[in-house]
C-alpha cells in the first residue's frame, strides 16, 4: 500500500476516534467533563509524540549506542524504516572499507609508484613504491603540495607547462624515474612513477658489450686484412716474410676464435635455457687435466704444483673445468718466467675451496673489484700479448654463481695473487664406496 496512506489513514482515524469519543461523553457526562477528557487524551498523544521525537533526536546523535523503541502508530513504521536504512548503510560501509583495503593492497604490490593529488596538487594518497621513488611519506606529507615535496625544477616546469600527454624523465636520488601525470575526475590528478634505473643499466651494459666485442674483433680482422692486401699486391714476397705474415694471421685468427668461444660460453652461462645439470665432478681427474694444460702453456717457464685434499663436488664438470682453467691459465699468463704457481683443492672452514696462488705481477687494490667485469683488463697490452680475451674472469663469476660459490681475490702488485673459490657445504659429495 502507498506509504502516505499508511501514515495518514491511522492518524486520521485516531483523531476521529478522539472526537467521536468526546461527543459521546458530551452526551452522557456533559460538556465540561467530556472536553476535559478529550483534552487529556490529546495532551497524552502530544506527550507521546514529543517522547518519540526526543528518542529519535537522541538516536540520530548516537546511532551506535542508543536503541530506538518499537514505537506506536506511525512511529513503528518510521523507526523500522530508519533501522533498515542504517543497516544498509553499515553494510555498504563495510563493503566499501573492504574494497578500499583490497585496492590499497593491490596498489602496494604495483611495481610502479602511484600518487593521487587533488585539483591544486595537494597529496591525498600514495602507494609505498611512490614513497620510495619520491622520498615522501604518506603519514607525514598528506595534505602537502606535491611540488613542495618533489623539488626538481624539471618536475615544476612539467607541472607549469601541463603537457601531460608526454612522460617526463627525472633524475632523483641517483634513480632514473619516468614520471607521468594523468588527470581524472573532479580535476584530480594521478602521478605515476616508473623506476627505469635497472633497465637503463642493463641497456648500457648491452651497448657496452656490443661495442667492446666489435672492437675486440675489429683489431685482429684489421691485421688479417692488412696481410691479405700485402699478399695480393706483392705476389713475389720473400717466402720467409710470407711465412711470418701467415704466422701472425694464424695468431689473430686464433684470437678471434677464442673471443667468439668465450662469448658463446658466457651467453650459455647466463641463459635460462641452459640450467645447470648437477653431476658428480671427479675433482682429482679434472685438476690433473688442468695441470697438464697449464704445464703445456708454461713450457717449463714456471714451477707448477697441485695438491688435492678435498671431496668430490656436485656440479657441472665442463663449467667447473672452464672456471678453474681460467684461473690457473691466468696465473701462468700473469707470472713471469721463473715464478711459482700452487694449485690446491682443500677443505676450508665453511666448505671446500679451490685456491690458485702465484708469484706473478699482482694487481693493485683499485682494480680488484672490477676484474670480473666483461673486457676489464688491468693492462690491455699485456692481456692481448698473452692471448687474453678479457672475458675469463666474467666466465669464472658466472660459473661460480651457478654453483652457489664465491670468489676471493687477494693480491699485491709485484708480489703475486691468490684467487680462491669457496663452495658451500651442500655441494660436497660423499666419497664413492
Ligand atoms: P684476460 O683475458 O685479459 O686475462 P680475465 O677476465 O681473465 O681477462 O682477467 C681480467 C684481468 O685481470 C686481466 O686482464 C689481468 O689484468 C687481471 N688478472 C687476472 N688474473 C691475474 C693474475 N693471476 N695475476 C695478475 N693479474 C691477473
Amino acid at each position: 500500500m502507498n506509504p502516505q496512506l499508511l501514515f495518514w489513514v491511522p492518524a486520521t482515524l485516531r483523531l476521529v476516534f478522539v472526537f467521536v469519543g468526546t461527543a459521546i461523553a458530551w452526551y452522557f457526562l456533559g460538556p465540561v467533563i467530556s472536553l476535559g477528557l478529550g483534552l487529556l487524551v490529546m495532551c497524552g498523544m502530544t506527550v507521546l509524540q514529543l517522547h518519540y521525537l526526543y528518542r529519535l533526536g537522541d538516536w540520530l546523535d548516537h546511532p551506535s549506542s542508543v536503541k530506538l523503541p518499537d514505537g506506536w502508530g506511525a512511529w513503528t513504521d518510521v523507526f523500522s524504516r530508519l533501522y533498515r536504512l542504517r543497516r544498509d548503510d553499515e553494510k555498504n560501509k563495510a563493503e566499501l572499507t573492504e574494497w578500499l583495503a583490497r585496492f590499497r593492497q593491490a596498489m602496494s604490490l604495483l611495481p610502479d609508484g602511484v600518487v593521487i593529488m587533488d585539483d591544486v596538487l595537494f597529496l591525498e594518497w600514495c602507494n609505498p613504491e611512490a614513497e620510495r621513488h619520491l622520498g615522501m611519506t604518506l603519514a607525514r606529507d598528506k595534505g602537502m603540495r606535491v611540488t613542495n615535496l618533489i623539488r626538481s625544477p624539471a618536475f615544476i616546469d612539467y607541472i607549469i607547462l601541463g603537457r601531460y600527454e608526454q612522460p617526463l624523465t627525472l633524475m632523483l636520488k641517483e634513480r632514473k624515474l619516468i614520471v607521468q601525470i594523468i588527470p581524472f575526475e573532479n580535476r584530480r590528478q594521478i602521478l605515476v612513477t616508473h623506476d627505469a634505473t635497472e633497465s637503463d643499466r642493463i641497456d648500457m651494459m648491452r651497448r657496452d658489450f656490443i661495442a667492446n666485442a666489435s672492437h675486440e674483433l675489429r683489431t685482429p680482422l684489421t691485421v688479417i686484412n692488412g696481410f691479405l692486401e700485402i699478399a695480393s699486391s706483392q705476389p713475389n714476397l720473400d717466402p720467409a716474410v710470407r711465412m711470418s705474415h701467415l704466422k701472425l694471421m694464424t695468431e689473430q685468427g686464433q684470437r678471434m676464435q677464442n673471443l667468439v668461444e668465450d662469448m658463446l660460453t658466457l651467453t650459455r652461462l647466463e641463459s635460462i635455457d641452459y640450467p645447470l645439470r648437477p653431476e658428480r665432478v671427479n675433482i682429482p681427474v679434472l685438476l690433473e687435466q688442468i695441470l697438464q694444460e697449464a704445464r703445456a702453456m708454461s713450457a717449463g717457464r714456471h714451477q707448477i704444483s697441485l695438491q688435492v685434499d678435498g671431496p668430490d663436488l656436485k656440479g657441472g664438470t665442463e663449467e667447473l673445468r672452464s672456471g678453474f682453467a681460467n684461473l690457473v691459465l691466468n696465473a701462468v699468463r700473469y707470472t713471469p718466467a721463473g715464478g711459482r704457481i700452487d694449485i690446491r683443492w682443500e677443505m676450508g672452514a665453511s666448505g671446500p675451496q679451490f685456491v690458485v696462488q702465484d708469484t706473478g705481477i699482482g694487481i693493485s687494490a683499485e682494480h680488484i673489484s672490477r676484474l670480473t667485469e666483461r673486457f676489464y683488463r688491468v693492462d690491455k697490452g699485456r692481456s692481448r700479448e698473452t692471448q687474453g680475451t678479457g672475458l675469463g674472469l666474467a666466465i669464472v663469476k658466472h660459473v661460480l654463481l651457478r654453483h652457489g660459490a664465491t670468489l676471493g681475490i687477494a693480491s699485491q702488485p709485484g708480489q703475486g695473487s691468490v684467487f680462491s673459490v669457496h663452495f658451500p657445504m651442500h655441494a660436497v659429495l660423499a666419497p664413492l664406496q
